[in-house]
Protein backbone atom coordinates (compact mmCIF):
# COMPACT_ATOMS: atom_id res chain seq x y z
CA UNK A 1 0.00 0.00 0.00
CA UNK A 2 2.85 2.13 0.67
CA UNK A 3 4.28 1.71 -2.28
CA UNK A 4 1.55 2.14 -4.16
CA UNK A 5 0.67 5.87 -2.54
CA UNK A 6 4.10 6.64 -3.22
CA UNK A 7 4.35 5.69 -7.18
CA UNK A 8 0.46 7.59 -7.23
CA UNK A 9 2.06 10.67 -5.55
CA UNK A 10 5.08 11.00 -7.85
CA UNK A 11 4.79 14.40 -9.60
CA UNK A 12 7.34 15.12 -12.04
CA UNK A 13 6.25 18.34 -13.57
CA UNK A 14 7.22 21.72 -12.52
CA UNK A 15 5.25 24.25 -14.30
CA UNK A 16 1.40 23.13 -15.33
CA UNK A 17 -2.09 24.60 -13.92
CA UNK A 18 -1.31 27.46 -11.25
CA UNK A 19 -2.02 26.25 -7.91
CA UNK A 20 -3.64 28.43 -5.12
CA UNK A 21 -3.22 26.34 -1.64
CA UNK A 22 -5.29 26.92 1.30
CA UNK A 23 -4.47 26.41 4.61
CA UNK A 24 -6.37 22.96 5.20
CA UNK A 25 -4.45 22.06 1.99
CA UNK A 26 -0.90 22.64 3.75
CA UNK A 27 -1.66 21.01 6.71
CA UNK A 28 -3.13 17.65 4.46
CA UNK A 29 -0.51 17.61 1.94
CA UNK A 30 1.99 18.04 5.25
CA UNK A 31 1.01 15.16 6.90
CA UNK A 32 0.65 12.99 3.87
CA UNK A 33 4.07 13.55 3.23
CA UNK A 34 4.77 13.37 7.09
CA UNK A 35 3.55 10.10 6.54
CA UNK A 36 5.38 8.66 3.92
CA UNK A 37 9.00 9.97 4.65
CA UNK A 38 9.17 10.31 8.88
CA UNK A 39 6.84 7.51 9.48
CA UNK A 40 4.21 10.74 11.08
CA UNK A 41 7.50 11.45 13.29
CA UNK A 42 7.19 15.11 12.43
CA UNK A 43 4.91 17.61 15.30
CA UNK A 44 2.24 19.08 12.92
CA UNK A 45 2.53 22.90 12.29
CA UNK A 46 1.36 24.70 15.07
CA UNK A 47 -0.15 27.74 12.48
CA UNK A 48 -0.03 28.03 8.67
CA UNK A 49 0.23 31.14 6.86
CA UNK A 50 -0.91 31.01 3.27
CA UNK A 51 0.23 34.56 1.88
CA UNK A 52 1.72 36.55 -0.96
CA UNK A 53 5.58 35.72 -0.92
CA UNK A 54 7.99 37.25 -3.07
CA UNK A 55 11.02 36.54 -2.09
CA UNK A 56 10.51 32.71 -1.55
CA UNK A 57 8.20 30.22 -1.85
CA UNK A 58 7.78 28.85 2.09
CA UNK A 59 9.68 29.62 5.16
CA UNK A 60 9.80 26.80 8.21
CA UNK A 61 9.69 28.70 11.47
CA UNK A 62 11.20 26.58 14.67
CA UNK A 63 9.85 27.46 18.11
CA UNK A 64 10.96 26.44 21.00
CA UNK A 65 7.54 26.13 23.69
CA UNK A 66 8.16 26.76 27.37
CA UNK A 67 8.68 23.45 28.45
CA UNK A 68 11.46 22.84 25.41
CA UNK A 69 9.21 21.10 23.17
CA UNK A 70 9.91 21.85 19.33
CA UNK A 71 7.63 22.57 16.47
CA UNK A 72 7.46 24.48 14.14
CA UNK A 73 5.04 27.60 12.65
CA UNK A 74 5.06 27.61 8.09
CA UNK A 75 4.55 30.62 5.91
CA UNK A 76 3.63 29.74 2.38
CA UNK A 77 3.19 31.26 -0.46
CA UNK A 78 -0.34 32.07 -1.89
CA UNK A 79 0.55 31.17 -5.21
CA UNK A 80 2.15 28.07 -7.24
CA UNK A 81 3.10 27.36 -10.82
CA UNK A 82 1.12 23.71 -9.90
CA UNK A 83 0.78 21.32 -7.89
CA UNK A 84 4.19 19.29 -8.10
CA UNK A 85 5.51 22.93 -7.18
CA UNK A 86 3.55 23.06 -4.20
CA UNK A 87 4.30 19.58 -2.90
CA UNK A 88 7.68 20.04 -3.71
CA UNK A 89 8.10 23.02 -1.35
CA UNK A 90 6.00 21.37 1.60
CA UNK A 91 8.28 18.49 1.13
CA UNK A 92 11.08 20.95 1.41
CA UNK A 93 9.92 22.79 4.95
CA UNK A 94 9.21 19.56 6.35
CA UNK A 95 12.94 18.04 5.59
CA UNK A 96 13.25 21.72 7.70
CA UNK A 97 10.87 20.84 10.66
CA UNK A 98 12.08 17.35 10.85
CA UNK A 99 15.54 19.01 11.81
CA UNK A 100 14.51 21.15 13.93
CA UNK A 101 12.47 18.97 16.31
CA UNK A 102 15.21 16.31 16.27
CA UNK A 103 17.99 18.57 16.42
CA UNK A 104 17.38 22.22 17.08
CA UNK A 105 18.39 23.61 14.31
CA UNK A 106 17.85 23.71 10.37
CA UNK A 107 20.50 23.88 7.41
CA UNK A 108 20.70 22.74 3.73
CA UNK A 109 23.61 20.41 5.03
CA UNK A 110 24.02 17.13 5.37
CA UNK A 111 20.86 16.14 7.26
CA UNK A 112 18.74 17.87 4.98
CA UNK A 113 20.74 16.62 1.79
CA UNK A 114 20.15 12.91 3.00
CA UNK A 115 16.68 13.13 1.95
CA UNK A 116 17.48 13.47 -1.34
CA UNK A 117 16.49 9.94 -2.58
CA UNK A 118 13.50 9.66 0.12
CA UNK A 119 12.68 12.88 -1.66
CA UNK A 120 13.07 11.44 -5.31
CA UNK A 121 10.50 8.47 -4.13
CA UNK A 122 7.94 10.70 -4.11
CA UNK A 123 8.81 12.32 -7.46
CA UNK A 124 10.68 15.69 -5.57
CA UNK A 125 13.94 16.61 -6.81
CA UNK A 126 15.06 18.04 -3.31
CA UNK A 127 16.63 21.40 -4.00
CA UNK A 128 18.39 24.25 -1.58
CA UNK A 129 17.37 27.24 -3.97
CA UNK A 130 14.12 27.47 -6.45
CA UNK A 131 13.48 30.98 -7.64
ZN1 LIG B 1 15.37 25.44 2.85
Amino acid sequence: MRKKALKALAVTKWDAKPYFPTVSDCHLWTSIINYLLFGGLVPKYRKVTVKRMNESWGHCIGVTGTRGQRYCRLEIADRFPSFASFYSILLHELVHASEWTQKGQMSHGNFFLSHRELAAKVGVKLRIAYR
